[in-house]
Order: C-alpha cells, then sequence, then structure tokens
C-alpha cells in the first residue's frame, strides 16, 4: 500500500458505492460511506499513521506528527469527502484510463451515447498526453471528491515516507454528506485542531477559491380560499393561480441561474406543492454579498405581494432559512492561508486560478465555524455527470501542491 500511486488509490476508492441520500434521516445519510470511511482509516494505520479513527459520525481524523524542530508552525489540515452525488447511479463504477489523450472522442462503453468530446468539453484542450480516467457510461465516476481523497491519501503516504521534508502537525478530515449539505453538520473544529485547512475539492488544476456564494432559502406560501368549483363564482381563490403568477412575473431575462455568470447572483424557484387551497414555492436566494441577498429578498416579498393584492382574500406567508454565508470574510482575518496555497501552486510548476465559488462547499460553513477553508484544486470535471472525468497528472499535481504547502508553511513560520 505505501508504493500505491495516487491514480491506484483513486481507481480504489471509486469502486465503492458512497452516495449520499438526501432523504435519509440517520448520520452519516448512508451507511455504505461507512465501509469506505472504515477502509481509509484501516489504510492510514497501515500507513503508520497511528491516531486515524473514525468517530461515531463517520468522521475520519488523523495526524501526521511534525518534522520541524520549530515550535511556531500553526497546525494545518486538508479535507476530503467521500460521498457521491445521490442525483447519479454511483454502484458498479467501472473506472476506465484512457491513455495519452491525443483530442480523440473517448466513448464509454455502456452507452453510445456517453462520448467524451473535445468541442464540448474546453479543460480538454489542457489534457493532450495526459491519461483521462472516465466510468463506462451508466455511472457518474466519483472522482468529486475521491479524487481529493486520493490525492490527500497519496501525500500522507509521501510525508510519512520522507521524514527528512521539515513540516509542522498535518491533521486529514475524510468526511461523508457534503453532497447533501450537511458535510459538517457533526465536525468537530475543536477536536480537528487546525489553524487553516484546504478541502481539495475543485476543478482545473491550479485552482483557487477564497470565496463563495452566500445562501438563503426561501418559502412564499400562497394562501387562497377552496370551494365547490360548481358554486365558487366570486369565492374562490386559487393559490396555483396566485403562484404561478408570482413566478411569471419573476424577471425573465436576467437574476437567474440560466442567465447569470461570473459575480451576478440569482433567485431560483425549484420546488412547487400546489393546491387550490394552499401553493408553495421554494426558491434559493444567491450572491456574494450579504446585502444582495437582502435586496433579492425584498424585490421577491415585494413581488409576492402585488399579486396577493389584486386578489381579495388572498395572501402569502414568507419564510426565510440562512443556508451559508461567504467564506471570503473569514477568509480574509487570515491572508497567508490563500498566500501561501499560491505559492504553493506556483512552486508545482502551475498557474494560478483564482476563482469565486458559484455554490458553497464544505469550507464555506467550516470558515463561520471558526477554521478557515479555502478550496484547492481536485482535478475534478463534469461533476455528477456520466461524462465526470479527471487527468492521471492533475492529480498528481495536487498532490505535488499538498506536500508544498506543508513545507510552506514550515518555512515561513
Ligand atoms: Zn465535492
Amino acid at each position: 500500500m505505501t508504493t500505491d500511486t495516487v491514480l491506484d488509490r483513486f481507481l480504489r476508492y471509486v469502486q465503492y458505492d458512497t452516495r449520499s441520500d438526501e432523504r435519509s434521516d440517520t448520520y452519516p445519510s448512508t451507511s455504505q460511506q461507512l465501509v469506505l470511511l472504515e477502509a481509509l482509516t484501516a489504510e492510514l494505520r497501515a500507513l503508520g499513521v497511528r491516531d486515524a479513527a473514525m468517530d461515531e459520525h463517520g468522521y475520519v481524523m488523523a495526524t501526521v506528527p511534525a518534522t520541524t524542530s520549530k515550535a511556531s508552525v500553526p497546525v494545518i489540515g486538508f479535507i476530503a469527502h467521500v460521498d457521491t452525488s445521490p442525483e447519479m447511479p454511483g454502484a458498479g463504477v467501472t473506472p476506465i484510463v484512457h491513455a495519452n489523450y491525443d483530442g480523440r472522442d473517448l466513448v464509454l462503453p455502456d452507452d453510445p451515447a456517453a462520448v467524451l468530446r473535445l468541442a464540448d468539453n474546453p479543460a480538454l484542450q489542457d489534457q493532450f498526453g495526459h491519461d483521462i480516467v472516465t466510468a463506462s457510461g451508466l455511472t457518474l465516476l466519483g472522482a468529486d471528491d475521491k479524487a481529493g481523497v486520493a490525492e490527500i491519501m497519496t501525500a500522507v503516504a509521501f510525508l510519512v515516507s520522507h521524514p527528512e521534508i521539515a513540516h509542522g502537525t498535518i491533521r486529514i478530515g475524510f468526511t461523508p454528506d457534503e453532497e447533501i449539505g450537511r458535510g459538517t453538520l457533526h465536525f468537530d473544529v475543536t477536536k480537528f485542531g487546525a489553524a487553516v485547512a484546504y478541502t481539495m475539492d475543485g476543478g482545473d488544476v491550479g485552482e483557487l477559491e477564497s470565496e463563495s456564494f452566500s445562501a438563503d432559502a426561501m418559502t412564499l406560501t400562497f394562501l387562497g380560499f377552496n370551494t365547490h368549483p360548481g358554486y365558487a363564482k366570486g369565492r374562490m381563490v386559487n393559490a396555483i393561480k396566485l403562484a404561478s403568477a408570482f413566478i411569471a412575473a419573476l424577471p425573465g431575462d436576467q437574476l437567474s441561474p440560466e442567465t447569470t455568470d461570473g459575480r451576478e447572483g440569482f433567485v431560483h424557484p425549484y420546488v412547487m406543492q400546489s393546491g387550490v387551497d394552499r401553493t408553495s414555492v421554494r426558491l434559493i436566494i444567491r450572491d456574494f454579498e450579504d446585502d444582495g441577498l437582502k435586496k433579492k429578498e425584498e424585490m421577491l416579498e415585494t413581488l409576492a405581494r402585488s399579486v396577493v393584492s389584486r386578489h381579495p382574500g388572498a395572501s402569502v406567508q414568507v419564510a426565510i432559512e440562512e443556508q451559508y454565508r461567504n467564506m471570503k470574510r473569514v477568509i480574509d482575518g487570515c491572508p497567508e492561508a490563500v498566500a501561501y496555497a499560491a505559492d504553493a501552486i506556483r512552486r508545482a510548476g502551475l498557474e494560478v486560478r483564482s476563482r469565486s465559488i458559484r455554490g458553497g462547499t464544505d469550507g464555506s460553513k467550516l470558515s463561520f465555524m471558526g477554521l478557515p477553508t479555502p478550496n484547492l484544486f481536485a482535478g475534478e470535471h463534469n461533476f455528477h455527470s456520466r461524462l465526470e472525468w479527471v487527468s492521471v497528472q492533475d492529480m498528481e499535481k495536487a498532490t505535488e501542491v499538498i506536500v508544498h504547502l506543508c513545507r510552506i508553511w514550515e518555512e515561513r513560520a
């Protein structure tokens, strides 16, 4: 096991079915995740990481002890999630290594319609000569985030077999249920004990993300009045029509996921539960600024109230839940977390690609729990798709960046 490459590990991990399940009320949401988490614990121990252990929630934590004589080196952590998206089949993944990519179509054998084409995947332009791993056409691959798990494990194996490399205490965390938004629910930041951590869960090589969306959810419940439709004249108020009028009044050419990118936020209705008496609309609201969130929420509420004001007897209830906040606010308080990561990426011979995540990561939550956690590239592409892919050479680079980062924190202390 100590001579395993990042590819060996990755090919092993993707064969575990670790889908999480939003409908479950256990933690972790599926017991199959524990099978991989258990195996990772055993693998860490086999590498000589003696304190590796899984807690009652399934979190695996472990320590690579410091090799430096400096006492002032902060403890840093690396985190990856083991679960895969419940939106796609994840059992029976058959990984395929397409050696020496040359721009050809990569046909996935189990589904002739599943073809990875350069024309549809501009990121493949940077992969000529690399080895590309895909699934076989019927499942996702699980590079999100087993690429991150394999990279961290390989960096650990490298560090423990090279005690001459000076670094501080390194903490490792493997977590369940990220894909259903519960990855940090029981994560014990105090027990983890790091000053800074990095999630290895990003895409393009060189990527460094220290900013995420701020996110709220909103439920608008339109209340009408139901009565026998044959005798409803002048009395019935149909809540389905109220909600439809509200949806129809949303801006058509802006503020939606399908019309925004870059730093623009959006509002997005995604579930409706309809009845004549009461119809509720669930929306998510996203913006990089908390102020922008608020403005969007006020706009939605005004719109909903103006719809019901035209119908005597109709009303609307508004409920807002906070989901997560832009982690930049916390990470800005620890500028070296980002600066050292950028240095590590450059030291690996790569260009730094600083990006804002149009979504959230476990790092967004961890940052507000007191652990500043930027996100680094793991090499994943086409997340949650049967066309998901990762390149072996990108995974090797990510592993190298982890090792450089451990050294840089020691050098600068
Ligand atoms: Zn992920």
